[in-house]
């Protein structure tokens, strides 16, 4: 098969140089149910026609949000492209909750990732395996086969890269709190959701057998959610609406013994929501008879209890049934060894510069939840940056001089405009009219210390981005058009003016463009933040809810499959068999 590719791409090579060459022969037969072709790219006087350079390998590692999106956005008929990951699809993970609950079916938010890449024009290889070392120094990765059985040897191989594109998500975070690995759930992965509609259904259908008493079949049917951001909201949410609107009927004896709990170490559930939002959510979670605990921490849990602590009661432990813990992410072992290798041991999750290459590496980029974005600050640099802007070396700058290289600073420094738009400043002369203390904008001229003071406070405005796939997709996307145009780009950079160095940057840094965040609140209610700081909660929002996520799925086909799931529970309900 793959000498068949190779044949074929020589012949269409040799079709595509066209006239100059007088002899070609292209001959295809059908031989035992397999096409075979060959091609003869010879010139008249037998030279062999030099064939270009190799293709670059590009490496991608995970087919989650930033690695499909990269994948989908890539022109792969520029690189030899190859992807590691140990799951062979994409999984649209903000309708996970709703698999827990079978709301949606599992299979209808996956997609095959040979199927989205099959679409590309140029040919993506695939291996289901995981990555278990990144080797910077060589330029490989080591991988493992995870399909385990069969395999001669221990199914270990290496790749060899070009460039490496590391996407490897993150895993959820424990804090090391004793007994979460060995009796929670986590919500991450499609598994993960199985398990726990599993997981529901046996804790009723254990609730309901005979000689329990009351005390054991209330702890059977005690679920508890740990972490109120998100994820736990939204998926203590649909639980309720599984146990109210379908199991209720099915399950009328023990149905007063449910109890659902979210237990969140901070003051309120939904902190990174408008304060309207959460105060909606805590209210709406009450009338729902949702216990929400905040300030509670947990440090232990045991197979029968959950042990917390909270500062006015002290130590408290409750039974419970079934535990879900979505208190935040971790950086996996593969990405903790690659921190160490290239000199970012002392940090917390990979910082990568704003145009996501990894710090410390020439050709690594990581994206989505495995990396952060170190973005450079202004004050790191604003002696290099008042040297750029003087042009004449009269050791002040007048207003005309940063104005000719402002487009570039807010361009490499995006905090530059957040914090005028924060301050509510139109133009950046007012900053330098604030830090002057002279109103007339022409006869403004600024030393290195009135420099270094109007931009102080400019750094404040340096966030890093959330965890989302929002920003993984957009990443995703921004690195593959860099890829396309890395040609054109050497040639004719396209970024910033650099500030430590000559010239320009090749191409403009990654900009995230913040769409609005929503979150689920059951009972067909949803709340969403929308860009501007719109807010929007209640029914009419559950349908904007419904219309963007089904608008978001990667392919008509699980388009279809969750319209009708969706369609399918509205007219018969969740199905509660304990498969
Ligand atoms: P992932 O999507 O996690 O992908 C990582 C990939 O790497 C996977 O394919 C994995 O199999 C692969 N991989 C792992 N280890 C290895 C290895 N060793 N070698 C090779 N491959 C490996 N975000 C939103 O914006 N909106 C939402 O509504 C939303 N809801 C969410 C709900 C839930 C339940 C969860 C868990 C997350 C939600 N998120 C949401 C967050 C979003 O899913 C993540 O931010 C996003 O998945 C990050 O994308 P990623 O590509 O970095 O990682
Ligand atoms: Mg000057």
């Amino acid at each position: 098969m793959r000498f068949t590719t190779f044949v074929l791409d020589r012949a269409s090579q040799a079709l595509r140089r066209g006239p100059s060459i007088s002899k070609l022969v292209v001959l295809f037969a059908v031989s035992s149910g397999g096409l075979v072709a060959y091609a003869d790219s010879r010139l008249d006087n037998g030279v062999e026609i030099p064939q270009g350079p190799p293709k670059k390998k590009v490496v991608v590692l995970g087919t989650g949000w930033a690695g499909t999106s990269f994948l989908k956005n890539l022109d792969t008929s520029l690189y030899d492209v190859q992807v590691v990951s140990p799951r062979n699809y994409f999984a649209f993970t903000p309708l996970l909750p709703s698999v827990t609950c079978g709301t949606v079916e599992a299979r209808s938010i996956v997609e095959p990732i040979r199927n989205i890449v099959k679409k590309k024009n140029g040919q993506v290889k695939f291996w289901e395996a995981e990555c278990f070392k990144i080797d910077p120094a060589n330029k490989k990765v080591l991988c493992r086969s995870n399909i385990g059985t069969n395999l001669d040897g221990n199914g270990e191989f290496a790749v060899e890269y070009d460039y490496l594109v590391v996407a490897l998500g993150a895993k959820s975070n424990t804090f090391n709190t004793p007994g979460v690995e060995e009796n929670c759930h986590f919500l991450k992965e499609i598994e993960d959701a199985q398990k726990i509609r599993r997981s529901v259904m046996d804790c009723f259908e254990r609730a309901c057998l005979p000689n329990l008493s009351d005390e054991e079949r209330e702890k059977n049917l005690h679920f508890v959610v740990v972490g109120g951001g998100p994820t736990g909201v939204e998926f203590a949410a649909e639980l309720h609406d599984y146990v109210s609107e379908d199991l209720a009927k099915l399950y009328p004896n023990v149905k007063d013994l449910v109890k659902i709990s979210v237990i969140e170490a901070g003051e309120h559930i939904l902190t990174m929501f408008d304060k309207r939002i959460t105060k909606f959510a805590e209210d709406k979670f009450q009338r729902d008879g949702i216990n929400v605990k905040t300030n509670f921490k947990v440090v232990k849990v045991s197979n029968k209890a959950i042990t917390m602590t909270n500062p006015s009661t002290g130590e408290v432990s409750v039974p419970y049934g079934m535990a879900v813990w979505s208190t935040g992410i971790g950086t996996r072992p593969v990405m903790m060894d690659l921190m160490k290798e290239v000199g970012q041991a002392g940090r917390r999750v990979l910082g990568t510069d704003e145009w996501l290459r990894v710090l410390g590496t020439n050709n690594v980029y990581a994206l989505g939840d495995c990396a952060t974005i170190s973005q450079r600050k202004v004050m790191e640099d604003v002696s290099s940056i008042f040297k750029v802007a003087d042009k004449d070396n009269s050791g002040t700058l007048t207003v005309k001089e940063i104005k000719e290289v402002l487009d570039d600073i807010c361009v490499r420094y995006p905090q530059v405009e957040l914090y005028l738009k924060t301050k509510q400043m139109t133009d950046f002369s007012y900053l330098l009219k604030d830090s002057t203390g002279n109103a007339n904008e022409d006869s403004i001229e600024l030393n290195i210390e009135e420099f270094k003071k109007a931009l102080a406070d400019v750094d404040s405005q340096v966030k890093n981005l959330p965890a989302t796939a929002q920003v993984a997709a957009q990443q995703g996307e921004y690195l593959a058009r860099c890829f396309n145009r890395m040609k054109q780009c050497e040639e004719n950079p396209e970024g910033p003016r650099r500030i430590r160095e000559p010239g320009r940057h090749r191409f403009r840094p990654f900009r995230y463009r913040h769409l609005g965040q929503f979150a689920p609140l059951g009972g067909e209610q949803t709340a969403a933040q929308l860009p501007g700081d719109w807010i929007s909660i209640g029914h009419s929002t559950q349908w904007l809810w419904y219309s963007v996520y089904a608008s978001k799925q990667v392919s008509w086909r699980t388009r279809m499959l969750v319209v009708s799931d969706w369609t399918r529970r509205f007219i018969f309900g969740r199905d509660s068999s304990c498969i």
